[in-house]
């Protein structure tokens, strides 16, 4: 999107609240969030093999107080009651049916990497905790769209690592917005785990592009979003425009 066109809407204050908490990165256009994307502290995962991705950097690792307030309680899967799902995900995603040897998970705050594309070509992936993403899955025939909670690695019993991602899902509810026809979703509720939420990253195949915002009602204030309030507009401005 030219940056003229920022410049328009952000002169217009209702347009104004959809540009909210983003940015663009001047690089390859993709949007992040305006929480900062950490080149400091980054950990190459060299033996990392499964899929089609490769040059994994992991960027600011969480310590015990981030992983706390990013609503997580440890850095041990059977605690943070993930050990079933990560059984799951390497069964159903690696064929991997042992008993997993080590316990302890790591938390990182943004990741990136190469993917190959069924086409051949190679793109190059980043992305960081709080952005929406879409994943190679389908929601309703849509392509299924969620918000990376965690950044997590684990390594295996031979001693290889593994990423995931931690997603709360958007669900796609096929209702439409009055004012700005974009279409709604509703964020995955805590208590609903229909949807796994933990997958390789290797589903998510290009950096965040479209920003998700609060579908704002009357108990929604400036300062703070009703957070009961589950439902998300997508921003298909941003989606058509880049
Ligand atoms: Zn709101």
């Amino acid at each position: 999107m030219a940056p003229q066109l920022f410049k328009e809407l952000i002169i217009e204050l209702r347009l104004r609240h959809l540009l909210s908490g983003w940015c663009i990165d001047d690089n390859d256009f993709s949007i992040h969030t305006s929480r900062e994307f950490a080149q400091d502290n980054l950990t190459e995962i060299s033996n990392f093999s499964h899929f089609n991705c490769s040059e994994i950097k992991l960027g600011s690792k969480w310590d015990k107080q981030k992983i706390e307030s990013a609503g997580f309680i440890s850095d041990n899967l059977e605690t943070n009651g993930l050990l079933e799902c990560i059984m799951r995900v390497y069964s159903s995603y690696f064929s991997i049916e042992q008993a997993l040897l080590n316990m302890k998970i790591r938390y990182y705050q943004n990741v990136s990497y190469s993917i190959v594309e069924s086409n051949g070509d190679y793109q190059d992936v980043r992305f960081c905790v709080g952005e929406a993403v879409e994943t190679t899955l389908s929601d309703g025939g849509q392509p299924a769209f969620g918000i990376v909670k965690g950044i997590i690695g684990h390594k295996w019993n031979d001693d290889q690592d593994y990423i995931f991602i931690y997603l709360e899902w958007l669900e796609y509810l096929n209702k439409f917005d009055d004012l700005l026809d974009c279409p709604i979703y509703r964020l995955q509720n805590a208590n609903n785990n229909s949807w796994d939420r933990i997958h390789p990253i290797s589903i998510v195949s290009r950096s965040p592009y479209i920003p998700f915002i609060h579908n704002c009602k009357s108990k929604c204030s400036l300062q703070q979003h009703d957070i009961t309030n589950c439902e998300y507009i997508r921003n298909d401005f941003f989606f058509t425009a880049i």
